[in-house]
């Protein structure tokens, strides 16, 4: 396909740490533990700290986030660097402030400003997303740029021959700003950039009158602009003229990555493109797909500080422990033998909502429990409540976002169901792989590169896979993947100790992603495009 294979032979991944180190600059609208709603949390939490950890000198650059609950004390921690700056965008000019951590061998920035201050999470609150994000992630990709001239972490700025690593179209001004603003005036010359797609759903379009806002100089308006197909026009004057920070960052950056190589293919269709596919065809020489990691701290059976009994590959006894305490935290009937099925996620149609909503009577006809946690779309959320309602002895719908028992599901399901319409990775099948918890997925993206259906059979009768994938994404097709692992669980305990003890072996550290991360980067600086 005229792109170059990354490494992917594990004897090359034994390496702790780098042959060669760059100064590392992650530009992020969320980094777990400070802020998260999702995976682009988590990846920008732990991938950060791995690439620490194998000797680059890493900053990560993300809004210091206050809306005046409990997750304030976060940010604790990071103090403030005393360092002013003025940017100049929306029609004026805008002063922001740095704070700085230094936590596990990363310099974690955060960029304040008043727009950051308010109740509800990074993106909305309860009435919806905030009408500014767009100014108020211009402002931290403006801050972001400047971070590296201007702070002095550690007695020492990271200078100008730095690496960006812009995360979706939050951070999608970045390369553009690197391009327009700076090399233009010989600053930046030796930098380069990354941007990081977590998600082509999301691409930060506003109305074409809204470029003045960027800080951009007029004839850059080409890299922004963008058309709106005629059927997604509102009224007959709308010319569908537009801007969009994520095609910004797509022509401007020196190479692109997804979380997954499955999702780097994906992007390239029409289906699966939203639009960008032509865009990324004509890029794809520097387009590569890096499967997710996950922290292994956090996410570890053995020392997890949320879930009630530790466990490992050598003694399961306290997963049986788990299921017990979630179903008595739950309230369902107290029952270990009984298969118990687990959801966690946005309640988003990319998610599969609707499939799942479409099958849930049917599958409660079986002697099967489910729990489903997540938050989003109000229909699904009311879904939920009535359907937990109707079904009070086998269904549980947890209407929030909660981080301790996403855990305490993950470890205490025996299935895991992830019926994504499109999943760039997917992290939750990883942590449930981890905790020996079997996932049925939709083979989509990340989720058909990490899971791998059961075979009793391979492997000389051993069996091999650690799920099941199936396909295509219907309400049939999923019913029969889940029948079919609930008579596994049954009927089969050794073939289910096989499927778990597989899952719980996968190989999921960061450090070997971390390695193909580095290959990207020595692609960036020696080949750029
Ligand atoms: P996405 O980024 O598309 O939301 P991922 O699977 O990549 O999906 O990552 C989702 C992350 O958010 C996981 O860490 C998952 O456990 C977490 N998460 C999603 N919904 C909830 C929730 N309601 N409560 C707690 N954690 C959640």
């Amino acid at each position: 396909n005229g792109k170059e294979e990354l490494i992917t032979d594990d004897d090359s991944v034994k390496t702790t740490s780098a042959e060669v180190t760059y100064n590392i600059v992650f530009v992020t609208s969320e980094a777990a533990p400070y802020s998260k709603t999702g995976g682009l949390g988590d990846v920008c939490g732990s991938l950060p700290i791995a690439l620490a950890e194998r000797g680059h000198r890493v900053m990560v650059v993300s809004p210091r986030y206050l809306n005046g609950g409990p997750a304030d004390k976060k940010f604790a921690g990071a103090i403030d660097l005393d360092c002013r700056i003025k940017v100049s965008c929306s029609g004026g000019v805008q002063e922001v402030a740095f704070f700085h951590e230094y936590r596990a061998g990363v310099d974690w920035v955060f960029v304040d400003h008043p727009s950051y201050h308010r109740p509800g999470n990074p993106y909305g609150d309860a009435y919806g997303a905030f009408g500014d994000n767009q100014f108020r992630f211009t402002l931290l990709c403006h801050a972001a740029c400047e971070a590296p001239l201007v702070l002095p972490l550690g007695g020492f700025t990271y200078g100008e021959k730095c690496l960006f690593l812009a995360n979706d179209w939050h951070a999608g001004l970045v390369p553009v700003l690197l391009a327009a603003k700076y090399r233009p005036y010989g600053v930046y010359k030796d930098a380069r950039s990354l941007v990081v797609i977590h998600n082509l759903a999301h691409q930060g379009v506003e109305p074409a009158s809204t470029y003045s806002n960027f800080g951009l100089p007029p004839e850059w308006y080409g890299a922004l602009g963008w058309v709106f197909p005629t059927w997604a026009r509102t009224h007959a004057l709308d010319t569908g003229e537009a801007v969009n920070i994520l095609k910004g960052a797509l022509v401007t950056a020196d190479r692109i990555l997804t979380v997954s190589e499955g999702y780097s293919w994906e992007i390239t269709t029409p289906e699966g493109g939203n639009g960008l596919n032509e865009l990324l065809t004509s890029r794809k020489i520097v387009v590569n797909g890096i499967t997710n990691g996950i922290d292994l701290m956090e996410w570890n059976p053995s020392c997890d500080v949320h879930i009630p009994s530790h466990y490992s590959l050598e003694d399961l006894s306290g997963k049986i422990e788990c299921k017990i305490a979630l179903q008595k935290e739950l309230g369902l009937p107290v029952r270990p033998d009984c298969p118990l099925i687990g959801f966690i996620g946005r309640l988003d149609y990319q998610k599969g909502i609707d499939i799942i909503l479409s099958g849930t009577p049917e599958l409660l006809q079986d002697d099967v429990q489910f729990v489903m946690l997540g938050s989003g779309e109000k229909q699904y959320e009311d879904w939920m409540r009535a359907t937990e309602a109707t079904f009070k002895d086998k269904f549980r719908g947890w209407v929030g976002f909660n981080v301790p028992i996403s855990h305490r599901i993950t470890a205490g399901c025996d299935i895991l169901l992830m019926p994504s319409r499109f999943e760039p990775c997917g992290l939750n099948q990883l942590y449930a792989m981890r905790y020996g918890t079997v996932p049925v997925v939709h083979a989509t993206g990340g989720l058909g590169d990490t899971v791998k259906t059961f075979n009793p059979f391979a492997d000389e009768g051993r069996g091999e896979g650690t799920g099941w994938a199936f396909k295509p994404l219907t309400r049939e097709s999923m019913l029969d993947a889940l029948r079919i692992a609930i008579d596994t669980y049954r009927l089969h305990k050794s073939s289910w100790r096989g499927l778990m003890k597989r899952g719980m072996e996968r190989d999921s550290s960061w450090n070997n992603a971390a390695v193909k991360y580095e290959q990207v980067f020595k692609w960036a600086f020696i080949d750029p495009p």
